[in-house]
């Protein structure tokens, strides 16, 4: 008997994914981008994420662009 119960696969790391209820702080869109900064964290929809990523990925602590999932379900 050595049967494994792997029933919880662990995919997104210890992260919890950015689900319906997180909205782009900006336009209000879904969020598929998580920037956490020192002052605290800030979500995107994929098209701010790229818009800022430029100006405020130099100061985060994390970037965690999730927007590859946009594609996942096309
Ligand atoms: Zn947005």
């Amino acid at each position: 008997m050595s049967q494994t119960t792997t029933d919880q696969p662990v995919d997104q790391l210890e992260l919890p994914t950015l689900s319906a209820l997180d909205r782009c702080d900006l336009c209000g869109a879904q969020a598929y981008v998580r920037v956490t900064l020192a002052t605290g964290e800030l979500p995107f929809c994929g098209h701010h994420g790229a818009k800022f990523k430029e100006k405020l990925e130099p100061t985060a602590l994390r970037w965690e662009d999730q927007t590859s999932r946009l594609h996942d379900s096309e």
